[in-house]
């Protein structure tokens, strides 16, 4: 898109933000039951535009995009009347006689940036949780799954005016010209390495942000795991997406006394749930192009691949694939983003954990355990954004916990109740009454008002 025209546009929602119908909770409850139906009539597009860009199945699109948007949107509607309330606090009584109130506003006009591996959900959720705080909204969706952003414009269009939000298509251009506008707040899902722009250039307007980035998330199973189970889990979380999932198990660490049982199993999963020749399998997504295709082959190679390890270059395929690692391995220095599953054995539990911590923190950590002191160990010593015990991703799925990551991996978080407040700024009032001025605090200060201070300030 022309950047004369992004400019234009952006200029016309700031000065308009002020006036917006937006600021009136009423209102967004009705915008957000309109984008929900807007969703619903667009559904089946939906679908064909996920497909043409990752060859998503109807039924994945609908579990972890399309569904996981329309849940939001019920919740916020819900919700909403709630949220925006000013919530009365206690005053102090050396503040008699006042009521004291926190006040939840728009921040205003947002950005919001997103990727492409869930390009439908990453973007709308976001901009749900916005609305329903009473923002306008400049989104800019990821130029690398076009199907998508196309649908997404038109979503858009017919359900908000440009003054509520406003859609960018483009790619690293036009959303570094953004990020050079003033903002009220960015919300940015994607890279570590983007994310580090982002922040360096809304310190520019002391913008506040929202980074939802990535990093390598560890999957620990030990001895005494219910192992048909875990392999069961880990198949299903690590290879949805064809493994672009920012939340995907990065790698395996299991006790070496269970790895070869361990292993068999989540071959025997592999074929269970993707069938004996997983690039036949209509439903099993392709990698987004060429470059993130290349970077998850060149993980592989014939010395390495345990199982698994077949790709088709005309459809950017890539099997399930298991790889022996050790912490050394080229698997291990970055994040991986692709159906490749590094397998590292412990033998050490204590310190397998504080090898963990050595990693930037991750976005997610999973256990699978029955041991319930291992399992607090882990979660109250490794840091990391969001996890599960005995699962994988799903703790993602709610609009009942806050979604983020930590440091590298992320700073905020959003979905539900904190999804409001992180587009919200929360004002501190104190109504002071007038019928009364008590006089401590005012000079001339006698020995009686010293006294007095200390007694109710303490
Ligand atoms: P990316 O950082 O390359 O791109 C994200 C967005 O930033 C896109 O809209 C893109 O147009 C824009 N962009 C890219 N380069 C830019 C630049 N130099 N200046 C300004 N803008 C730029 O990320 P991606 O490849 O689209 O997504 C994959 C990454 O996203 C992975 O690291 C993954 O872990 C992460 N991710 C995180 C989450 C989460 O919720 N935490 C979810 C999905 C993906």
């Amino acid at each position: 898109m022309d950047n004369e025209i992004i400019f234009a546009a952006y200029l016309e929602q700031r000065k308009n933000f002020i006036n917006n119908q937006l600021r009136n909770p009423k209102y967004r409850i009705q915008k957000l039951r309109d984008l929900y139906q807007n969703i619903k009539k667009l559904e089946s597009e939906i679908c064909e535009a996920l497909r043409l860009d990752l060859n998503k199945s109807a039924t994945e699109s609908y579990m972890t995009e399309i569904g996981m948007v329309l849940s939001e949107i019920s919740f916020m509607r819900k919700h909403i009347t709630g949220f925006a309330k000013p919530r009365k606090v206690a005053t102090p009584l050396a503040q008699f006689a006042a009521k004291s109130f926190r006040l939840p506003c728009p921040k205003g006009q947002v950005l919001i940036i997103s990727p492409w591996n869930y390009p439908f959900m990453l973007s709308i959720e976001p901009l749900v949780d916005a609305i329903a705080a009473g923002n306008c909204v400049v989104l800019k969706p990821s130029e690398h799954s076009p199907h998508v952003s196309a649908i997404i414009y038109k979503l858009i269009k017919m359900t908000f005016t440009q003054n509520e939000v406003l859609t960018v298509l483009g790619g690293r251009e036009e959303c570094s010209f953004l990020l050079d506008l003033d903002f009220d707040h960015i919300f940015f899902t994607g890279s570590t390495r983007v994310g580090k722009i982002v922040m360096q250039k809304a310190a520019e307007h002391f913008t506040s942000v929202t980074l939802e980035l990535g990093g390598k998330s560890p999957c620990i199973v030990d001895e005494t795991a219910n192992i048909k189970l875990a392999a069961k889990r880990i198949v299903f979380g690590k290879f949805l997406n064809c493994g672009q999932t920012c939340v995907a198990p990065d790698y395996l660490l299991c006790h070496s006394s269970i790895k070869d049982q361990l292993i068999k199993e989540i071959e025997r999963q592999i074929v269970l749930q993707y069938s004996v020749d997983p690039l036949r399998n209509a439903d099993y997504p392709k990698m987004i192009n060429q470059k993130q295709y290349d970077a998850s082959l060149r993980l592989i190679n014939t010395n390495n691949t345990i199982f698994g390890g077949r790709y088709n270059n005309a459809t950017l395929k890539i099997e399930p694939t298991l790889i022996a690692a050790d912490f050394d391995s080229p698997s291990m220095q970055e994040e991986i983003f692709g159906p490749v599953l590094p397998v590292l054995t412990f033998d050490n539990f204590d310190e397998i954990l504080q090898k963990i911590n050595t990693y930037h923190h991750p976005l997610a950590f999973y256990i699978f355990s029955a041991n319930k002191r291992r399992i607090n160990q882990a979660l109250n010593t490794c840091d990391f954004g969001g996890g599960c015990v005995n699962d994988c991703i799903i703790h993602l799925a709610t609009s009942a916990m806050p979604f983020g990551g930590l440091k590298h991996s992320g700073i905020g978080g959003y979905h539900g109740k904190i999804g409001f407040e992180t587009f919200s700024h929360i004002k501190s009032i104190v109504d002071k009454k007038t019928w009364i001025d008590l006089p401590l605090r005012y000079q001339p200060y006698t020995k009686t008002k010293t006294k007095l201070i200390k007694k109710f300030v303490k």
